[in-house]
């Protein structure tokens, strides 16, 4: 695996590779690899000649400097981990001033009511974070395809509206959740749970799946109230629980729509967690 850590090589190498007519695949993460983040290379190998991954944990997206502070960073066990599946052919580590030179002006988008609801509105300039490092590293990377996670639903909603805003020539691949085989979530933050906190942490899945089995005999609004019940008699605290049209991401309160998806955001201990599930 080729490690690069400077963005004029990496421009080299990829405008190399593509003109011999190579496809580029594109896994942007923030590190602290798991198999989640895997599940997305080995989607970007088996459909793309060269693959690359972005290891870089961005500053601009943390609303809350300690969550920034705490955050793992464990590049050379990230390496080790990308080996075990065959690796890729490109890490990407850049640091911050790579990312952000001096002369690197960055003019926020409206996001419009995506950027106010659930994540936005609970992490107030998190969206506009994300939105500049994913358009950075698309610069950069200048790929063909590029692999997210349904794991951050309304991270993805917000990257396609990116990619249409800019009309970058592109494609978005959304890729299902990894669970452990208890059902939480795969997660780099929970490596800051305890033993006993990914016990306990269970019951956001656990609520999701109860919720699923509940749509036929309950409205949202009422499955709301039901699941925030169960999450808080667990002892996590909920930030919110959202039931939404997974096209507009409007909270739906009487009435089903087709794969109404719900988000859950819940504290175990100081660790936020976030999950999701399509409901019908
Ligand atoms: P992160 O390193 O947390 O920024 O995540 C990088 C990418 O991996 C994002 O597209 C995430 O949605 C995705 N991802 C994180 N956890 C999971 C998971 N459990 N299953 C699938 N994708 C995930």
């Amino acid at each position: 695996m080729k490690i690069i850590e400077n963005a004029s090589d990496l421009a080299k190498v990829i405008s190399d590779l593509r003109a011999e007519g190579k496809t580029v695949g594109f896994v942007p993460t923030m590190g602290a690899l798991h198999e989640g983040h895997l599940s997305l290379v080995k989607r970007s190998k088996e459909s793309n000649d060269v693959t690359v991954i972005s290891i870089f944990v961005n500053p601009t997206q943390f609303n809350n400097a300690d969550d920034l502070k705490k955050y793992p960073r464990t590049l050379e066990a990230d390496c080790t981990l990308l080996e075990t599946i065959g690796g890729v052919d490109i890490v990407f580590a850049p640091n911050v001033d790579t990312m952000y030179p001096a002369d690197y002006n960055y003019i926020p988008i409206d996001l419009g009511t995506m950027d106010q609801v659930m994540e936005g509105k609970f992490r107030p300039g998190h969206f506009q974070g994300v939105v500049q490092v994913v358009k950075r590293l698309f610069d950069l990377v200048n790929p063909h395809n590029a692999y997210f996670g349904q794991k951050d639903f309304q991270q993805v909603a917000v990257i396609r509206f990116m990619v249409n805003h800019f009309n970058l020539p592109l494609n978005i691949v959304s890729c299902p959740i990894i669970r452990s085989e208890e059902g939480l979530a795969l997660s780099s933050r929970n490596a800051r749970l305890s033993e006993d906190e990914k016990q306990e942490a269970l019951i956001i899945s656990q609520t999701l799946y109860g919720m699923m089995e509940r749509v036929d005999t309950k409205t949202p609004k009422e499955l709301v109230i039901w699941g925030t019940d169960q999450i808080k008699n667990a002892g996590l605290e909920v930030e919110y629980i959202e039931i939404v049209n997974p096209n507009t991401l409007e909270s739906l309160t009487d009435e089903w729509v087709p794969s109404t998806v719900c988000c859950v955001t819940a504290y175990c201990g100081d660790v936020r967690l976030i999950d999701n599930m399509v409901l019908n």
